[in-house]
């Protein structure tokens, strides 16, 4: 994956110039903030749980490999199989060969980012093995050849008449069919799917070391029959998402929906220990849990990268984003967007590989108030954008401006000769014509650059304000006592 300048930009523009696709995301983000607001006022100290959180994950990544270990260790007490993989290729490999050596020929999945990133439904629909997405948003985008665009919500861009469309087409429903038509439809085409596949594929929100327990966090009960109905179940999840004891889950399961969208809990939470045993009435024969690293190590080993791998994936980042809102999440060009996409993305594949997206921020630090593991977005993407100029990777105009800029204020007499000459800069409604500068051609398309004041505070200070000029009442502003009376 290459995300380049003009790719994010043209996808950008597409989505900015697409009201429907706009109204559909700034509703949905917007819904979720103010239930968010409202889920955290609900909790007496909810900076105070955070940190918690916050800290139960840096510990873990402290000691993640005894915690990967412990976790291992005791799945395989439980008859469950774990596979390490260390990148996308060799996780879709360990999917595959357990596939092929059971002759499973119909897969049906519960939501998962993790696939999304492995590109497992290419290599599985390669192998000539049919998948199926449970989940009613990623089933609507399957069935549209889409990919996920919010990581909570996959199909929060889609518009509710193109939902009805594909329904009518697909399905032969009314193209006014009410939500709970829709719904009753998806369920019942989706429900033959679980009788008839042999194995299960889900996602990990949280996997538990000292139970060897895999956690799933839904909504509409798909993970829980994804993972109880067919005979296999295969679960795949990121090296970042153990957790050491049960007694810490109490609190992610408490933040984690209240971040997302605001609930106190989501209706279903699963907590899944190996398979079946005979004594139990039901469950899958065989579980696999697939834990795959596909960059998360070097993640780990970069100090000013690593508190990425706290992210629980809520989308609260996502939401309260201005950029996001506004562009939209396949303008980031992979598989996470909005913040975290921002960081995470560069950081897992090289900020070479996606040198554009720590740009696209407002820094407004939204993102980083409501994260619920209060990982340090804005400063991460300063960071990040620092790397970008100093590996020359965005060696634009706007790059030479800072390097200029620098050396002005760093020369006192450049600064004032500069100074001197922008009292003659051209002016147009109070703002630089695009004309006066090149170098700021491009950045003024969208933004106006205000021309200089006609005189420099510098100017002002020496020779003094006058009368009327100088602020009403008599306090000093602020500015050193006893200066001006001299
Ligand atoms: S970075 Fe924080 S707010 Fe964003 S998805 Fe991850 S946990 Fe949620």
């Amino acid at each position: 994956m290459k995300l380049e300048i003009d790719q994010f930009d043209a996808a950008s523009k597409r989505f900015l110039l697409n009201q429907e696709l706009q109204g559909a995301v700034m509703r949905g983000t917007e819904n979720w903030n103010l239930k968010r607001t409202t889920a955290y006022g609900e909790i007496e100290d909810v900076e105070a749980m955070k940190q918690y959180a916050a800290t139960v994950k840096e510990h873990t990544l402290d000691h993640l490999d005894y915690y990967l270990g412990l976790l291992a260790d005791k799945i395989e007490e439980r008859g469950g199989h774990v596979h390490f993989a260390q990148d996308a290729a060799q996780a879709r490999e360990a999917v595959l060969t357990i596939a092929r050596g059971r002759g499973s020929r119909r897969v049906v999945k519960s939501k998962s980012m993790l696939s999304e990133e492995i590109e497992l439904n290419e290599a599985l629909d390669t192998a000539g093995i049919r998948a199926v997405e449970s989940d009613l948003g990623e089933y609507i985008l399957q069935m549209e050849g889409e990919h996920p665009s919010h990581i909570v919500g996959p199909a929060l861009h889609k518009p509710k008449v193109e939902v009805l469309k594909l329904f009518h087409r697909l399905h032969g429903t009314a193209l006014d069919a009410t939500v709970d038509q829709l719904t009753a439809k998806a369920r019942e085409v989706i429900r033959d799917e679980y009788l008839s596949a042999d194995m299960g594929i889900s996602g990990v929100n949280f996997a538990v070391a000292e139970t060897g327990s895999v956690v799933t966090v839904e909504n509409e009960g798909n993970a829980r029959l994804t993972t109880s109905v067919p005979r296999i179940h295969v679960a795949v999840m990121g090296m970042e998402k153990v957790i050491p004891r049960i007694a810490d889950l109490g609190v992610f399961l408490k933040l984690l929906p209240r971040a997302a969208t605001g609930q106190r809990s989501t209706s279903f939470v699963s907590v899944i220990t190996g398979p079946k045993l005979p004594e139990e009435p039901e469950g899958p024969e065989e579980f696999h849990l697939v834990i795959v690293d596909n960059g998360r190590s070097g993640v780990l080993a970069d100090p000013e990268m690593r508190t990425a791998l706290r992210c629980i994936r809520c989308g609260a980042c996502l939401n309260t984003c201005p950029v996001y809102q506004q562009v939209g999440g396949h303008s980031y060009g992979w598989v996470y967007s909005g913040p975290i996409g921002s960081v995470l993305n560069p950081a897992l594949l090289g900020i070479e590989e996606a040198k554009i997206l720590p740009f696209a921020s407002s820094l407004c630090g939204a993102c980083g108030e409501v994260c619920p593991v209060k990982i340090p977005l804005p400063q991460m993407l300063v960071t990040l954008r620092e790397r970008a100029v100093s590996h020359g990777l965005m060696a634009t105009g706007e790059a030479a401006g800072m390097s200029g800029f620098s050396a002005l204020m760093s020369h006192p007499t450049l600064y004032r000769l500069a100074n001197a000459a922008a009292r003659f800069a051209p002016r147009k409604d109070g703002n630089l014509p695009r004309t006066a500068l090149p170098i700021l051609r491009e950045w003024q398309t969208s933004r106006n650059f205000p021309a200089p004041a006609p005189k420099s505070f510098h100017d002002l200070w020496r020779t003094g304000l006058d009368r009327e000029e100088a602020p009403k009442d008599d306090s000093t502003h602020g500015r050193p006592t006893g200066e001006r009376e001299k």
